[in-house]
């Protein structure tokens, strides 16, 4: 049979890139290949010449056409085969193979916010719900908007076959959260992508729009984040290595901070369970931390970390690439690897 691929890919718009995708169909025992599209019309390209490529990096069976057809997520190649400077998934690729004797391993948390008419899904017209308190994990209708699609979406995601480990409503009304791994640094980032295209993509249907604005509405209310979780194999068998990736994050934590998505300093204000971004800090069970240990972590002496500073309109390839770089060189060092 003949079928449909959805080829998905990340454009050039700054500061905070958009996806973007296309149908190729393929007839019966063709296979995904390159493919190229008009970069001109998604700030990656001048009119002039304007052909980009499209290199399929991760697919999987479409959850939502079903039968043969394919999602494609893409990585952007000039027509050198040179990659794109939009393209972050190369240099996270790069990093990834350097330190893949460790064992890196990515769990990150995508919070986000229905919208609807310009306001968070079930806030009333012209004013405010209820203070924050009940929403996060709530039942009932009078606390909970948008489960449906939270349902299809997490259904789509595992019938892609993605890494998905789960999903709850957050502490903000409209706003909810899924997570993807653990993973190695490139899929994690891969599938955190293509759960996003799904996200809006179901999300039509459904007469809504989900937003990774890492502060929908100022004030009291929560922000949203990628809490990003990571271990490598060291740290999974040993409490030492986990305390020389805290450690390492700090030393580094100006040059994460300025990569982990447009309006962090919004978000993190050290009031809504984050530490202000001025600030580094560790500890563990600590949710006002920069970098929380979880606490049976500390009990069995070993495990991963929580990033908590990812805002979630972060491109995952830059946290996962940022955070392996930063953990796995000093480990290196430390003869902890
Ligand atoms: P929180 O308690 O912060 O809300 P979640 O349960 O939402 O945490 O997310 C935890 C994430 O961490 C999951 O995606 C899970 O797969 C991931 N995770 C679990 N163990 C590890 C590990 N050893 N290394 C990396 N990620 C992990
Ligand atoms: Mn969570
Ligand atoms: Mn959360
Ligand atoms: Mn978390």
């Amino acid at each position: 049979m003949a079928y449909k691929a959805e080829y998905i890919w990340i454009d050039g718009t700054q500061p905070t890139a958009k996806l973007r995708s296309k149908v190729k169909i393929f007839q019966d025992g063709e296979e995904l290949g390159l493919w190229g599209f008009d970069g001109s019309s998604t700030n990656q390209a001048p009119g002039k010449a304007s052909d980009c490529v499209l290199r399929p990096v991760f697919d999987c069976p479409d959850p939502i056409r079903g039968g043969d057809n394919r999602l494609v997520m893409c990585e952007v190649l000039l027509t050198d085969m040179t990659p794109h400077p939009s393209n972050t998934r190369a240099a996270c690729a790069a990093v990834a193979e350097r330190f893949a004797s460790q064992e890196p391993w990515f769990g990150i948390e995508q919070e986000y916010t229905f919208l609807q008419d310009g306001r968070p899904l079930g806030w009333p017209v012209g004013g405010f719900p209820g203070p924050q308190g009940p929403y996060y994990c709530g039942v009932g209708s009078d606390e909970i908007f948008g489960r449906d699609v939270v349902e299809a979406h997490s259904d789509a995601c595992m019938e892609a076959g993605l890494a998905i480990s789960g999903t709850n409503a957050e502490v903000m009304m409209g706003q909810w959260e899924f997570q993807i791994g653990p993973a190695d640094p490139l899929s994690a980032a891969d599938q955190i992508w293509l759960a996003r295209w799904l996200l809006y993509r179901i999300a039509e249907d459904f007469d809504v729009v989900a937003t990774l604005d890492p502060k929908p509405i100022p004030g009291d209310w929560n922000g949203a984040g990628a809490h990003t979780n990571f271990s490598t194999k060291a740290m999974r068998e040993g409490y030492d290595p986990v305390i020389t990736a805290c450690e390492a994050l700090g030393k580094n934590a100006r040059k994460h901070i300025e990569l982990y998505g447009d309006g962090i300093e919004k978000r993190l204000t050290g009031l809504h369970e984050t530490a202000p971004w001025t600030e580094f800090s560790y500890g563990v069970s600590d949710r006002g931390a920069s970098v929380r240990i979880p606490w049976m972590v500390e009990v069995d002496k070993k495990g991963y970390i929580e990033d908590r500073r990812p805002n979630a309109n972060c491109d995952p390839y830059i946290v996962t690439r940022l955070i392996t770089e930063t953990c796995c060189s000093e480990l290196d060092a430390a003869g902890q690897a």
